[in-house]
């Protein structure tokens, strides 16, 4: 007897139907440790069966949104209660960071292409711009260069040109109109003065300047050099650059001599260049205006040094027709030096010159 519990609670029973003792122990039997035991025993299953039944539950009531089966496989080891609250949060937290993560790269993207759409934008302008200040620096130059070759500073080696000469100034009656018709058509001219007379019209002679006109050497008194020694023939070509450059600042480069006369002495003395013509007006003896004009237009070529002199009033008016006709005929109207400097010559001291074609 008592080799096994089933054979106890046989004989317990038993003892119970006996009553007596069997009552007590009955008792002791349901008080005590029997009915700990059922207790337990049943405490024990229903805990069982209510943690079965609770495991159970959740996966029905996650069931529906598919991802809940996977977390509820996690929440049995340990945490049953605990899976579909977390389960739900897991995929809360992941739709939130999916949703995070999304917008972040949607930003980052936006903020890419808002970057470069800037660069390109930046780079089209700094393009434009490049583009517009070229242009305008190209038309600024054009507009230079055409401002130039109005004032005769500029000379085209390879069209036609012609040097007209004024001698025996300054005579502003004159002079002014010959200057007020050479700015017209953007001509220039030389002016061979008498030294002795720049004094009296400084302010011509300082126009010659500002316009771009030569002012060149005639002698201080227009003494015909050939008849002078090698003192006066040197002080009348000093004296008279000293004059011009005390009135304007600027030493002539050139002289002529008066009459054109000269000889060994004169050649070896002036110390200038000496330029003389090969168009002679010779309006001084005419002092006709249409035959100083034929004079010219009928032979005038390419590199032709005019003769003309500045005291005579029909001298002024033949001009007044020379200039715009010759220009109309394509030459440039250039100074001495500038035409000598476009044909190849260096001017020398002690030289002639009469034409520089
Ligand atoms: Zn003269």
């Amino acid at each position: 007897m008592g080799d096994s519990p089933g054979t106890a609670i046989a004989e317990g029973q038993v003892a119970r139907a006996e009553g007596g003792q069997a009552d007590s122990q009955a008792s002791g039997a349901e008080g005590g440790q029997p009915d700990s035991q059922a207790a337990v025993a049943e405490g024990g299953q229903a805990d069982s069966q209510t943690a079965v039944a609770g495991g159970s539950q959740p996966p029905a009531e996650v069931a529906g949104d598919g991802q809940g089966a996977s977390v509820i496989t996690v929440g049995g080891t340990g945490q049953q209660n605990a899976g579909p609250a977390a389960a739900q949060e897991e995929a809360e937290k992941a739709a939130q960071e999916a949703a995070r993560q999304a917008e972040e790269a949607a930003a980052q993207e936006a903020a890419r292409q808002a970057e470069e759409a800037a660069a390109q934008e930046a780079a089209r302008q700094a393009e434009e711009a490049a583009a517009q200040e070229a242009a305008r620096q190209a038309e600024e130059a054009a507009r230079q260069a055409a401002a130039q070759q109005a004032l005769g500073r500029t000379v085209d080696p390879s069209k036609p040109m012609v040097a007209l000469t004024y001698d025996d100034g300054p005579q502003p009656s004159v002079g002014n109109r010959i200057m007020d018709c050479l700015a017209q058509y953007g001509g220039k001219a030389t002016f061979f003065m008498v030294g002795e007379r720049v004094g009296s019209y400084a302010t011509e002679v300082k126009r010659m300047v500002a316009e771009g006109h030569e002012v060149a050497n005639h002698s201080m008194n227009h003494k015909y050099l050939q008849k002078q020694g090698v003192a006066e023939i040197q002080a009348q070509v000093s004296r008279c650059n000293d004059a011009i450059e005390a009135v304007c600042g600027v030493r002539p480069r050139v002289m002529r001599l008066p009459g054109g006369g000269y000889n060994s002495t004169v050649l070896a003395n002036t110390h200038m260049p000496m330029i003389q013509w090969n168009i002679d007006t010779l309006d001084w003896k005419t002092r006709n205006a249409q035959q100083t004009v034929n004079s010219v237009l009928g032979k005038v070529k390419d590199g032709d040094i005019i003769l003309m002199h500045e005291l005579y009033g029909a001298t002024g008016d033949a001009s007044m027709t020379i200039i715009p006709e010759l220009t109309k005929r394509g030459f440039q109207l250039v100074t001495i030096s500038e035409m000598a400097a476009a044909k190849g010559y260096s001017l020398e001291a002690g030289k002639l010159y009469s034409s520089f074609r």
